[in-house]
């Protein structure tokens, strides 16, 4: 039994300064964790039991999924993450320390390497497959922006699990068993959860999947439609535009648009120096091109053009995933040199295209080719105003197929709330949440980099295909905070909450706490944690306000009704209080206890 007379928790009356979400603000003004360093908590005792029992109930589930549990250090040499890139590809996320004899040491982001290694140092041939490990451990990650306490720390704790299979089929059973078990999982700890897809159908290949959390105070950006269809914005493709017939549109033609190097400016001096008769010009008539530099893996820089719907803006993370694994920026007037017919603020496609003059220069020149990409909403046979390349001039009735082609498509556009789900589901939401878990089919990746391989039937060697799945544990639990929390203070459910039952002895005369450590006790032994506020001269508001801001599920409280043979129970989340008689007090609780929907009794 918890007694707060002796227990290590100090309760805040005010904010921590730092604080910005509720759930960061109410762990520490409950006394659950305290700030080291910024991402980086200690987790006081009633934390602690909060915390191993979001592990438990991840380490139930990943044992009834056939997973088995290891345990790696965090502190790990550089060699294998040396073999796999990934000591230089982390980049200033990993944290790397050097031992006294001065070899590289690393504390480790995440373990793919790691487990690689364990399964090709002890298995050898397909008989032994397939096989899914786990740990529940501490990882580390320098993160740029540590964020809302430990829903982004620099020190966290996350299951990590891997699958190792012969082949695709392994892959996919042992990939869906893991999903599986993740719905089981939140699904105990009471978060809601959103799947989606985390990488786009386009680049084919392995399965990715986030589970989110949906709040507004979350990273990342996702969408969702009436239908069921949930993706990440990166994921998201644009349905196919039908053909436009253009035998109406007239030639294209140069204006001079003095001033027009925006779209908005675009806009207002078309209007005025070539206005349209059946009604304005809108940002959405016009095309406008930009030029990113795509980074390759192996160092090469390539300049692209990407030509989008002047109404939207170009989304850069999508632009990344659709030019994976290349890395992208915005090109700076610099990166133009080699190209002097790209004109800033009055680029068009018609130079850069694929049937274009200066293409066939390119190659003359041998000038890496310029390729132009069409985001995915421009219709062939559509007619646009776009940049005329050169200064203060643009051209109209410029049509998609007539007057210029493209080297391929892109989903470069933001995607907008009302945007057609790719699915035909409806229209598409904009929502935000926070990424709880990840689960991921690497393939054979790891596997080939660090030569993880087995024997086959026939004796033929073969590399392994894995799966990596993460669940952000002590994130899992600030989520849990942020989703079950009112103004008075936190509202555990009752599979994680450090105590199912905060008995509270309010008032002066030893009758009073010798019943309540009574009724704390009969709780105790019919198997209710209890948490027990035996503090005497202490006011029955502070008392009260305690109860709240811990937010233990039900409370007992005993006091001014006693001498009439009642105590009060109350139901936290709902603030429900019924008073009933001593000698029932024990079933009573005991009765909600086993009986709550989220009960851990019943799980
Ligand atoms: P994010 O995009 O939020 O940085 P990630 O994609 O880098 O996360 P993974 O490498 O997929 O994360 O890690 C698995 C899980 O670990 C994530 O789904 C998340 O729940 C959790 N996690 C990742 N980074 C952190 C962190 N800095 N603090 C707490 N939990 C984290
Ligand atoms: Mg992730």
């Amino acid at each position: 039994m918890l007694k707060l007379s002796s227990l290590f928790v100090r309760t805040l009356r005010e904010d921590p300064a730092d604080a910005e979400v509720a759930s960061h603000k109410l762990l520490v003004r409950a006394g659950y964790i305290r700030r080291v360093a910024p991402g980086i908590y200690t987790w006081l005792p009633l934390g602690l039991r909060v915390l191993r029992n979001v592990e438990n109930i991840v380490r139930e589930e990943m044992n009834r999924a056939g997973a088995q549990e290891v345990l790696f250090p965090a502190l790990l040499p550089r060699e294998p993450y040396e073999a796999t890139n990934r000591w230089t590809e982390y980049g200033p996320t990993l944290f790397k320390l050097q031992d006294r004899k001065k070899n590289d040491m690393l504390l480790a982001p995440t373990h793919e390497e790691m487990f690689t290694l364990l399964v090709k140092d002890l298995y050898s041939s397909y008989k032994d497959l397939p096989l899914t490990l786990y740990q529940i451990q501490t990882k580390y990650r320098d993160e740029a922006r540590p964020r809302a306490g430990v829903i982004r720390g620099r020190e966290f704790v996350m299951k990590d699990a891997y699958s190792f299979d012969m082949d695709e089929a392994g892959l996919d059973e042992s990939y869906n068993v893991m999903r599986e078990a993740y719905q089981r999982v939140y699904k105990r700890l009471g978060l809601p959860f959103a799947i989606v897809s985390a990488m786009s159908g386009a680049m084919g290949g392995s399965r990715s999947e986030e589970f989110l959390f949906p709040t507004a105070i979350g990273e990342d950006t996702f969408v969702r439609s009436p239908g069921g269809y949930a993706a990440n914005t990166e994921a998201v493709t644009t349905p196919m535009p039908e053909e436009l017939d253009a035998s109406g549109v007239p030639e294209a033609a140069s204006v001079r648009t003095p001033g027009a190097s925006t779209i908005a400016s675009l806009v207002d001096v078309s209007n005025e120096v070539n206005p349209r008769e059946d009604r304005p010009w809108t940002a959405a008539d016009t095309l406008k091109s930009v030029v990113i530099v795509a980074t390759h893996p192996d160092g090469e820089k390539e300049l692209i053009v990407i030509a989008i719907p002047g109404d939207r803006e170009v989304d850069m993370k999508r632009v990344e995933a659709a030019l994976a694994p290349a890395e992208v920026t915005m090109a700076d007037h610099e990166a133009f040199e080699p190209y002097p017919e790209l004109v800033p603020g009055f680029l068009g496609p018609e130079v850069v295209g694929p049937q274009s003059e200066r293409r066939a220069q390119q190659a003359e020149d041998e000038r890496p080719v310029l390729r132009l990409l069409l985001d995915a909403h421009v219709a062939r046979g559509s007619s646009w105003i776009v940049g005329g390349n050169s200064v203060d001039v643009h051209r109209y009735n410029v049509v998609y197929g007539r007057d210029f082609e493209a080297d391929g498509a892109i989903e470069a556009a933001e995607v907008l709330a009302g945007d057609p789900a790719p699915d035909g589901s409806g229209a598409l939401e904009i929502a935000r949440g926070i990424e709880i878990g990840h689960i991921f089919q690497l393939g054979r990746k790891y596997a080939e980099s660090l030569g993880l391989t087995v024997l086959d039937e026939n004796g033929k060697t073969r590399v392994v295909t894995m799966g990596s799945y993460g669940i952000g544990v002590s994130r899992a639990l600030a989520s849990i905070a942020e989703h079950y929390h009112d103004d008075k203070g936190l509202i555990w459910p009752t599979n994680v909450a450090p105590a199912h039952v905060h008995v509270l002895a309010t008032g002066k005369e030893d009758a009073v706490f010798e019943m309540a450590e009574k009724i704390a006790a009969e709780l105790e032994s019919a198997g209710i944690e209890v948490i027990y506020d035996d503090r005497r001269k202490m006011s029955a508001g502070v008392k009260f306000k305690d109860y709240e801001l811990l937010g233990m599920p039900y409370g007992v409280v005993v006091g001014k009704g006693l001498k009439d043979g009642n105590v009060e129970i109350r139901t936290r989340a709902t603030g429900e209080s019924v008073n009933v008689p001593v000698d029932q007090a024990v079933a009573s609780v005991v009765d909600l206890v086993k009986n709550d929907p989220a009960g851990v009794i019943n799980a």
